[in-house]
Parts: structure tokens; C-alpha cells; sequence
């Protein structure tokens, strides 16, 4: 158990609000209506556990103008939720962490082929939304070896190119899938070099379970997994492989095909346009969490922190409160390119400074490396090897961007 006294101490703390949402329906829908380009993202805890309020929140705000609902989940219960509500979800974040092992490991005996199960089912019943692989790396920094098992479950993965000493395990399609809807079995005809990059030209109804991926690094939540050599070795270990990755990234490239890894497309298309950028996860500035009880919050783990309350739904979306990123960053040198990484581990400290500091390292290794490719992936835009359509993204409806 971790005791964190100290945090209790520096911040306040509310945990009156309910378990589950009671948030009116009515009054969401007049403060989402405020607002141009509404995005809805179910989060939890686990969404899927509350799919009745699921099912009321889309009935009911599916008329506000341009709204858009997004999902974050552990993908567990994905095959319990009906799949005409699903499909007005149009992108979803499901955790997993890698290969069955990894992922496993770290969640418990049957998870991967558990949520890989869902997924083929999903996409067997007509699921064409966005599906985000969403990893959280702890502990082991093998992170290219893991991000290339799930590029090969990704569409438009071409196995035979991207994975010739390891090839993706096959998980078992679960009785309700489709016998004939194997992921693996790609179908893919790989993107043309020298010519302008080719779409993902699908075969009939095979699709990848993914289509992008993106990490988080699990550092900082709690003081007790502190410990200053093991985060050293950590980061050394994980700047190798995310060595590897930029690599790989960018010879996908020269062929003419941009693998969407959110964390590089964001750093990218803040170096490639010289953007100066907040904080890319979005908190508190273009992205807030409803809390069960109606306030808005910079951020979902911040629920119970009236610290960083920015209003309410009796708000303006434009009127409210805007946090920028924590104290520690203000002056670093990095900030433009960065915005800051994850504002509660920033903010509450449980971790001391040269610990912050080693996970810093590795935000600054990633965009010095991505620096480094820059001139080399403008020169492949202007001949139009690829385009920069192919590096755009939808911004704030989950990946954090800065790992
Ligand atoms: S590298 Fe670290 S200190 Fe610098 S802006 Fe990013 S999170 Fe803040």
C-alpha cells in the first residue's frame, strides 16, 4: 500500500462525488451545445461498466451539432456492448501492453487474448472506427520489440516486411468472430516508394484489429516504485529501443508509409511547423474531465483534486479555467516542443527531482532524435514520397502525445 502523506498534505482532497456519473443529460447537452466542435470521451475507472449510461448519453447528445463520442477502456467488455452504439463511437483507446506475455504480465493471466478476442469480434461485426493501441510502459524498457508486435496486428501492416525475425503471434478468434477474420492474414498491397504515398488498399473485409499505437510511460504515480538506479538503467534501455523505433519510423518513410505512433506524429508536427505547443494531452487548456458530479477538471486523475477545478457545467466552455504546464517546466528549454508531460506527475511531485528528471531525459532524447530526421522527412514531403496529410492527426481525444 502506498501511503501518501505528503501529497495529502500539499493538496486538497475531495472523494464525496458518486462512484457513477450523475451528471444530467439535459445539462451536459446545454453546456455541450455551447461549444463549436463538441468531443465526448467515455472514461473510466472502466467506461464499459456503465453501458445503460452509455447508451442514454448518445441518445441524448447525438443531435448537438458536430459532436463527436470517443472511448477509452480495457476492451474486456467490448463484445458485450451493442455494436450500432459502438459505431457511433468513432475511435477507441484500448490498453494493452504488447505481446500476449507483456501484456499478461501486467494484467493478468488471459487479458491479450481476451482483448484481441474482442477486437477481431468487433471488427467482424462492422467496427470501422479508429482502434488505438494504447500501452503503458513499466518496468521493462524492450519498448521497439513491443510496438512492433502490435504494428503487426495494425492495418496496413505488412508482415513480411516489418517483423522477419519475429512474426505476430496468431491469438484464437473467439467463438463469435467470424472464422474467415483473421487479423494476421494481412491483405495489404505495401505503399509504393518514390510515388506519392498509396493508400492502405484493403482486400475484402480483412482489417487490422489497430491502427495506431501509442505509449505512456508509467512513471511517477506513486512515490513507493521510486527507486533512482532502476529508473536510470529504465531510460537507458528505453532510449535504445525508441532508437530503434525512430529508425524504423522513418525507413517507413522512404517507402512511403507513416505508421501512426502518436507520440512521434505529435513531436513531428511540432517540429515540422515550429509550433509552440501546450500541453499535448490537452489537459486543461482544450481538454477537461466531467467529474461524476458535474465539475470540470484539467485532467481524469485529477477528479478529486479541487485544486485544479477550471468550472462546471453551468460554464461556458470558452470561460473556463486554463492551467498551464506544472512549475518544473517553465524554464526548460524544451517546453516548446514538449508542452509539458503529464501535468499530475509534474504537479504533485511524489517522485524527487532527479527522478522527474531521468524520465525528462528521455522526452528530451525522443525530440532531439526526431530533430535529427527532420530535414531528411521534408526532403522526402517535397518529393512527395509521402504527404503532409499523412502525418495529420485528431488532436486531444486521448493519446497524451509526450510519452
Ligand atoms: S522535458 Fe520535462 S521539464 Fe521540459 S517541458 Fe517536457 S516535461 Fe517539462
Amino acid at each position: 500500500m502506498c501511503e501518501e502523506n505528503d501529497l495529502n498534505r500539499r493538496f486538497k482532497f475531495d472523494f464525496d462525488a458518486p462512484q457513477v456519473s450523475a451528471v444530467d443529460v439535459e445539462k451536459l447537452k446545454a453546456f455541450l451545445m455551447k461549444d463549436e466542435e463538441p468531443t465526448l470521451i467515455f472514461y473510466g475507472g472502466e467506461p464499459l461498466l456503465q453501458m445503460d449510461k452509455i447508451k442514454e448519453l448518445i441518445d441524448g447528445l447525438q443531435n448537438v451539432p458536430n459532436i463527436k463520442f470517443r472511448m477509452q477502456t480495457n476492451g474486456k467488455l467490448l463484445d458485450k456492448f451493442d455494436i450500432g452504439y459502438l459505431k457511433k463511437i468513432g475511435k477507441i483507446l484500448v490498453s494493452i501492453d504488447g505481446t500476449k506475455e507483456r501484456t499478461d504480465f501486467n494484467k493478468g493471466e488471459g487479458t491479450y487474448d481476451k482483448v484481441v478476442g474482442n477486437l477481431q469480434a468487433i471488427r467482424a461485426a462492422g467496427y470501422d472506427g479508429e482502434i488505438v493501441a494504447r500501452m503503458a510502459v513499466s518496468g521493462f524498457s524492450d519498448v521497439y520489440e513491443q510496438v512492433m508486435h502490435l504494428a503487426g496486428l495494425t492495418t496496413c501492416a505488412d508482415n513480411s516486411r516489418l517483423l522477419p525475425h519475429r512474426p505476430a503471434p496468431r491469438p484464437p478468434a473467439p467463438e463469435s468472430a467470424h472464422a474467415d477474420s483473421d487479423i494476421c492474414k494481412l491483405s495489404y498491397l505495401p505503399c509504393q516508394a518514390g510515388g506519392r504515398s498509396a493508400p492502405g488498399k484493403l482486400l475484402g473485409n480483412s482489417r487490422g484489429v489497430f491502427d495506431s499505437i501509442h505509449w505512456q510511460l508509467d512513471v511517477g504515480f506513486y512515490s513507493c516504485d521510486y527507486e533512482l538506479e532502476g529508473i536510470r538503467k529504465f531510460v537507458e534501455g528505453y532510449n535504445k529501443g525508441i532508437s530503434k523505433l525512430v529508425d524504423w519510423w522513418v525507413s517507413e518513410i522512404k517507402l512511403g508509409k507513416v505508421w501512426k505512433l502518436y507520440p512521434f506524429l505529435g513531436i513531428f508536427e511540432n517540429l515540422y511547423y515550429g509550433r509552440e505547443t501546450k500541453l499535448m494531452c490537452g489537459a486543461g487548456h482544450s481538454g477537461y474531465t466531467i467529474t461524476t458530479d458535474g465539475n470540470l477538471v484539467a485532467c481524469p486523475i485529477m477528479g478529486c483534486m479541487p485544486d485544479f477545478y477550471c468550472g462546471t457545467l453551468d460554464s461556458a466552455p470558452s470561460e473556463l479555467r486554463e492551467i498551464g504546464p506544472a512549475s518544473r517546466c517553465e524554464e526548460c528549454a524544451y517546453l516548446k516542443d514538449c508542452g509539458g508531460r503529464c501535468l499530475y506527475v509534474n504537479s504533485v511531485n511524489l517522485w524527487p527531482p532527479e527522478g522527474l528528471d531521468m524520465v525528462c531525459s528521455s522526452v528530451k532524447y525522443l525530440i532531439d532524435l526526431l530533430k535529427g530526421k527532420l530535414e531528411e522527412i521534408r526532403g522526402l514531403i517535397a518529393k512527395c514520397v509521402v504527404s503532409e496529410k499523412d502525418f495529420e492527426y485528431e488532436k486531444y481525444f486521448g493519446p497524451e502525445i509526450v510519452p
